[in-house]
């Protein structure tokens, strides 16, 4: 006999979620154990005390459970414990080395199972997202993912093979035949377009103006989302970008949103990009930050938003040694 221990949490009292929130944990264990469903002998549930909307049980049962004898109670109140949270005990027949699965929130719980964490940090172009994200990574010795640079490679592909990025069909159809992988080299992120190492040729404002158009596009962004979760999934990373914690990651650890007024924007990437040696006008920097800001929060998928979770810095007045402090100190008193 083997015993099985899991735990997830729901955002509210509502029966739907309770429904999805049993169906995906208990999924997860029967996946990550590798269990044939009629080998589970029985199953107790255990939910705190502000959870009334259904019994885990009954979501169990409709989840495809129908041989196992299912049970569920409530728990008593515990100070400072997770609330909205379902535990469930799995009693299988096999002698397994049993793999705990601990979802949401109930991540918590177990801090050994659950090493893997993740920062999201949101905002808009020129916020100081990613000298911040890599800065910060770097402290927690942990891996940053430039989501940006992912958008922007799209975006070279369009410009590279002449296509409007306007265009969803042809942009579409880019996508099917676009390879993208993201490496790791002495710690710094390549953006790999099809076997070509293109971290450099993406920054143009040319690319940035096409990232931002091809962006919008669901084929686009699916095909994005997924690699980014598989790559947030197998370890602890800062992630940047305009989504992560309201569409990529809504489960992150840790959300930050950085804000700074346009100009103060425009004047970091215009000195960025004369460093790289583009010739630019800051005017007409601004103009563009003020263009893709528009297009990135009024697209119809995953805009721009801030997760109503994350913490906002407005980062106009501030140094980045001033923002990684702040972002070290909230991490600090969350923990
Ligand atoms: O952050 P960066 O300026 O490199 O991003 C380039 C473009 O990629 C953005 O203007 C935005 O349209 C898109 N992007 C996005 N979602 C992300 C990251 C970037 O839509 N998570």
């Amino acid at each position: 006999m083997t015993v099985i221990r899991g735990a997830t949490t729901i955002e509210q009292d509502d029966k739907e979620e309770i429904r999805k929130a049993v169906k995906e944990l208990l999924e997860g264990i029967v996946e990550r154990n590798e269990l044939k469903r009629d080998e589970i002998v029985s199953m107790v549930f255990s939910s705190t005390s502000d959870i009334h909307a259904y019994y885990p049980a009954k979501a169990a049962r409709e989840a495809g459970f129908g041989s196992t004898s299912l049970f569920s109670a409530q728990e008593p109140d515990i100070e400072g414990g997770l609330a909205l949270c379902i535990r469930v005990m799995l009693f299988v027949e096999r002698n397994i080395q049993p793999t705990h699965v601990y979802l949401r929130k109930a991540k918590r719980l177990r801090k050994d199972l659950s090493s893997i964490y993740n920062i999201a940090i949101d905002g808009p172009a020129g916020s100081g997202k990613s000298t911040l994200a890599r800065a910060l990574a770097e402290s927690c010795h942990i891996l940053y993912l430039d989501t940006g640079a992912m958008y922007r490679a799209c975006g070279l592909k369009a410009v590279r093979e002449k296509i409007d990025p306007d265009d969803e069909l042809a942009v579409c159809d880019m996508m099917r035949g676009l390879s993208l992988e993201v490496e790791y080299r002495d710690g710094k992120q390549k953006t790999i377009l099809d076997g070509e190492d293109v971290s450099e040729q993406i920054r143009g404002p040319q690319v940035t103006a096409a990232a931002s158009a091809v962006s919008k596009f669901a084929a686009v962004r699916a095909k994005m989302v997924e690699k980014q979760r598989e790559i947030a999934g197998k370890q602890s990373c800062v992630l940047d970008g305009r989504d992560i914690g309201t569409y990529v990651l809504p489960e992150a650890d840790f959300k930050f949103f950085l804000t700074a007024t346009p100009q103060v924007r425009a004047k970091r990437r215009c000195e960025e990009l004369r460093a790289k040696g583009y010739d630019v006008s800051c005017e007409e920097i601004e103009r563009e930050i003020r263009f893709r800001d528009e297009q990135d929060s009024s697209r119809a998928i995953a805009p721009l938003r801030k997760a109503d979770d994350a913490v906002e810095i407005d980062t106009s007045e501030m140094t980045i040694e001033e923002v990684l402090e702040t972002i070290k100190r909230k991490i600090q008193e969350k923990i």
